[in-house]
Formats: C-alpha cells, structure tokens, sequence
C-alpha cells in the first residue's frame, strides 16, 4: 500500500474516532455532579419513535452485559433492557433526574431508525456505520432548552 494511501486511512479512522466519542457525549447524562457527569451510569435512551420523531424516553441504569444476559430478559426471552425500571435518581449523588423533553424542533442531524433497526433514515447507511447523532440527543431537560422557543 502506498504509504499516503496507508496515512489518509490512519485519519480518516480518527476521524471516526473522534465522531464516535462526540457521538457518545451527545447521549444525555445527568448534570447533578462531578460523578455523573464523569462516568455515566445512567444515560437517558429512546423508547418509542413514532413517524421520524422519538416520542417518549427514559433514564437507563446501565449494568454489566452478563447481569443484564440473566435479568433484563424480556417476553420473548432476548435480552430487553427496556424491561428494566426507569431510573429515578443520580447513583452518585441522589439527585432526582431532570423531566425531559423533546427539543423543538428536532435537529436534523438526529439518526431516525423506521425499518425496526437495520438502516438510518437520516443517513441511509446502515446502523452500524450510521455518524448521525443519536436519538437520544433530540431530548433535553425540561426548562433548560438549548433551543429558543418559538
Ligand atoms: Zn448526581
Ligand atoms: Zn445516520
């Protein structure tokens, strides 16, 4: 491989790199503390989408992948984080988590999923390979709207 071939690779998956780390800060954490905002475990996630837009969310306590193999299973007996209890307060400090509300309007960068989870409407890459910001990110705290209202 030519060695300015082999060095555009090098960046590009920086680049990736970068934007997969950027994609990770755009997932709503608690805001309370220090700790929260550090290690996030609790991140606020989707849990319907109705039409492009994401309609309701929830705060997710996140546990390991073998507690969750063993405990979130759902109906059909997969792994369903979903059937996990909302959290209602900070792990670190035991602040009660923020109301959240969807941002108006949602910004076109968010990654929209309508075929059940195999391609991005936003991008129409398939997931895996889908840069958009997360769904997630078209969520914001009640009364703390990044967005002016209109
Ligand atoms: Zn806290
Ligand atoms: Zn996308």
């Amino acid at each position: 491989m030519h060695p300015d071939v082999k060095r555009w690779r090098q960046l590009q998956s920086l680049e990736r790199l970068d934007r997969e780390l950027e994609i990770m800060r755009l997932i709503p954490t608690p805001t309370c503390c220090d700790a929260a905002k550090h290690y996030p475990a609790v991140t606020f996630q989707v849990a319907d989408v109705e039409g492009r837009r994401p309609t309701r969310g929830y705060w997710h306590a996140h546990m390991s992948e073998s507690l969750a193999r063993r405990y979130a299973v759902g109906p059909d007996g997969s792994v369903w984080l979903s059937a996990m209890p909302e959290a209602k307060f900070c792990p670190f400090c035991g602040a009660p988590l923020p109301e959240m509300v969807l941002k108006e309007p949602i910004p076109k960068t968010v990654s929209v999923v309508l075929d059940g989870g195999y391609y991005c409407s936003t991008c129409k890459e398939r997931l895996y390979s889908c840069m958009c910001d997360p769904p997630a990110s078209a969520f914001e705290p009640k009364g703390r709207a990044e967005t002016p209202p209109r």
